[in-house]
């Protein structure tokens, strides 16, 4: 691919925009919300992981769909994709650290270890992780969430008399579970890094079984954060992330996926006061959005992952796209993608 060479901003933002005329109705950009503002600004369509997933299933004109989040991502949007559709990536390295907290070997151990107790568990996959995870569960009957709606799914697979298997993200899991009436006694704490076998006696009973997990963005508000805001500015609003460790949540008034931020805080009175718990990218974007509002940070904390897609990088996607260089393309495993299609597709049949 083109290298990434020291453009300046100025000259990027005007050459995104003739790639993006030259490519036309060929191309398609989708944006996580948590992108620079410049390929936001760009997108055809900005969204969290559900929206994004929602958005690349119905996308079958395009020939190129541009995909700028953690490169997990643009995976999900090639496995829902039209077979001839294309899809690409500024930085194919860009992954997230919570989605290589399960690789496949450990959840199998853990699954053959899990089912072997007799009970009916069934896999439900956080969408921050690798394809191969996707597709074990949709061969084993189980779904792919979002923070959007883990809780339809957890409620689904429990309506079957099963216990959710729910990883890679504990909190999210731990969250959404309380948020169902389930106490920390009724979750089973599976621990991957450990090397000896855990004791599965404790399984019987519990309700729901979550994988030892997080996101290091989201583990790092406190609940001092939460303590100073409120001391700073009287009577804010917090609102935050499910993936937020469960004190935090405790203690905020609001807790929701980064869609749900996004209209709670477009549906405020002006006026009104909101400090968020999130990634800083997206914060930053709902504060210019808003100057009717208070709007600030929890704390500043960014994602490291998502800010490797770079406004050049993506300039660098649509001129090899322009100059007929289809790089640098995201693929799947096939047979990964069957089985990650199926799980894909519960998912949104249950949203
Ligand atoms: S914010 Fe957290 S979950 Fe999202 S990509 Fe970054 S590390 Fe992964």
């Amino acid at each position: 691919m083109k290298e990434e060479f020291a453009v300046s901003l100025e000259e990027t933002r005007e050459r995104i925009k003739t790639a993006r005329e030259r490519l036309g109705k060929d191309l398609v950009i989708l944006a996580h919300y948590y992108q620079n503002i410049d390929i936001v600004r760009a997108a055809d369509f900005v969204g969290d992981s559900l929206q994004l997933a929602q958005r690349a299933s119905k996308q079958t004109e395009a020939r190129y769909i541009v995909f700028c989040a953690v490169s997990f991502m643009a995976e999900m949007a090639r496995i829902l994709c039209q077979p001839q559709q294309k899809v690409f990536h500024p930085e194919l390295s860009a992954t997230c650290p919570l989605a290589e907290m399960a690789v496949i070997d450990d959840v199998e151990k853990a699954w053959k270890l899990l089912t072997a107790t007799g009970r009916r568990f069934v896999p439900v996959v956080y969408v921050n992780s690798r394809a191969d995870l996707k597709a074990f569960c949709g061969r084993n009957g189980g779904f792919v969430c979002t923070s959007a709606n883990a809780r339809k799914a957890m409620e689904h697979v429990m309506g079957q008399d099963a216990v959710p298997f729910f990883f890679p993200d504990e909190n999210l899991g731990r969250n959404t579970a309380h948020a169902m009436g389930i106490s920390d006694d009724e979750m089973f704490l599976w621990e991957p890094y450990e090397e000896i076998s855990p004791d599965l006696s404790g399984v019987a009973g519990k309700k729901v079984v979550l994988w030892r997990g997080f996101c290091y963005v989201h583990v790092a508000f406190k609940p001092s954060d939460i303590e100073e805001a409120r001391k700073t500015h009287g009577d804010i609003n917090v609102i935050v992330h499910p993936e937020c460790i469960p004190e935090v949540v405790r203690l905020s008034d609001y807790v929701g996926s980064t869609s749900y931020i996004k209209s709670t805080v477009e549906a405020a009175a002006p006026g009104t006061k909101w400090a968020i718990g999130t990634e800083i990218n997206f914060v930053e974007r709902l504060r210019a959005d808003h100057p009717d509002k208070l709007v600030i940070p929890l704390k500043e904390w960014g994602c490291r992952e998502m800010a490797r897609v770079t406004p050049q990088k993506f300039l660098a996607v649509l001129e090899n796209l322009v100059e007929g260089r289809a790089q640098p393309e995201v693929t799947v495993d096939p047979e990964d993608a069957r089985y990650a299609r199926v799980a894909l597709e519960r998912m949104l049949a249950i949203t």
